[in-house]
């Protein structure tokens, strides 16, 4: 029984930030991610950039990534 409580907490703990509409990117790169996309779990924290809407992250100069296929507009 504790197991499943253990995993429903990790679900609540990363969930947020993918459904706040929350997209990362690296000062290193031009591409914005899902939080949860392979590439932006490889960004360090020193370079990592939030933004809270694909509009704010074209409008710094990002593109979306090819692997995760961020939207280029929130809903
Ligand atoms: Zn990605």
């Amino acid at each position: 029984m504790r197991k499943i409580w253990i995993a429903i907490f990790f679900l609540l703990l990363f969930i947020p930030s993918v459904l706040a509409g929350e997209f990362w990117a690296s000062k290193n790169s031009n591409k914005y991610h899902y939080p949860d996309c392979e590439w932006a779990q490889k960004i360090k924290s020193s370079n990592l950039i939030k933004f809270k809407s694909p509009e704010d992250a074209i409008k710094a100069g990002y593109i979306p990534c090819k692997v995760c296929k961020p939207p280029m507009a929130s809903k």
